[in-house]
């Protein structure tokens, strides 16, 4: 491991509470190579921009927040954090010998052979589902990148704990039969300790208009309450235990 691995960050959060266990500090990595529509954080896509940090001058600034952190810890986020992997491993391992517990917030995108040793200092992944349905998490990435179950499969191999995310869009993945083919496929895993259902919301869409890019979600609005409840339901009814932030 390398302490003077240098990395692009676009930004950090001292204290989050959305992403991973209790109060946590998270690292937005600079980078992504997925364009979802609903991004909002699009400003952090750019391979080449950010700020550049050594992961030991980065873990320096972590550890100001030590005791802030003590009952949750440290996420990495995005962009896409594993698109760095060297960083992010080097990262990952300075705060293990620090006792800090991490998380990897990843779409799963970039391939296991080049993330492999990062996904395994991770003590949790909070693993984007983009769809269970490959062409509309085509269309939602306007990728062909889609190793999330890949990366779930590795890992339920490997040990370590999983969270999934999945975003709950109008029209294209708030809906029951999608969430009955998740709610079959992810109660087969064992690492899976929850599903976190995600609300679509348009916060971000002001970042797209001052990027120039345009943001084809416009006229979509958030999913219902009872919509939710009911994505929610289908999925416990797999033994799963879900949260969701509505
Ligand atoms: S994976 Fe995350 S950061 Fe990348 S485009 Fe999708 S939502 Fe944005």
């Amino acid at each position: 491991m390398d302490k003077n691995t240098v990395g692009r960050i676009h930004s950090f959060e001292s204290f989050g509470a959305v992403d991973g266990p209790g109060v946590r500090f998270v690292v937005f990595f600079q980078g992504c190579p997925l364009r979802c529509l609903y991004c909002h954080n699009p400003d952090s896509w750019d391979m080449k921009s950010g700020r550049l940090i050594t992961a030991n001058e980065l873990t320096q600034e972590i550890l100001r927040y030590r005791s802030f952190i003590k009952s949750g810890g440290v996420t990495l986020s995005g962009g896409e954090p594993l698109a760095q992997p060297e960083f992010a491993e080097a990262v990952l391992e300075m705060l293990r010998e620090n006792k800090i517990h991490t998380a990897v917030d990843t779409s799963g995108c970039i391939p296991l052979s080049r993330c492999k040793n990062a996904v395994d200092k991770a003590d949790l992944l909070l693993l984007d589902i983009k769809s269970i349905n490959p062409d509309i998490a085509k269309k939602i990435t306007s990728s062909e990148m889609s190793g999330a179950l890949k990366l779930l499969d590795y890992r339920e191999q490997a040990g370590g704990k999983v969270w999934i995310r999945h975003v709950l869009v109008p029209g294209l993945t708030l809906d029951t039969e999608q969430a009955h083919r998740m709610g079959e496929f992810l109660s087969r895993y064992k690492c899976v300790e929850k599903v976190e259902l995600l609300p679509f919301h348009k916060f971000g869409e002001y970042k797209w208009e001052q990027l120039g890019i345009e943001y084809t979600l416009a006229d979509v609005d958030a999913p219902k309450h009872s919509e939710v409840a009911e994505m929610r339901i289908i999925l416990e009814e797999y033994g799963l235990e879900v949260s969701t932030t509505v």
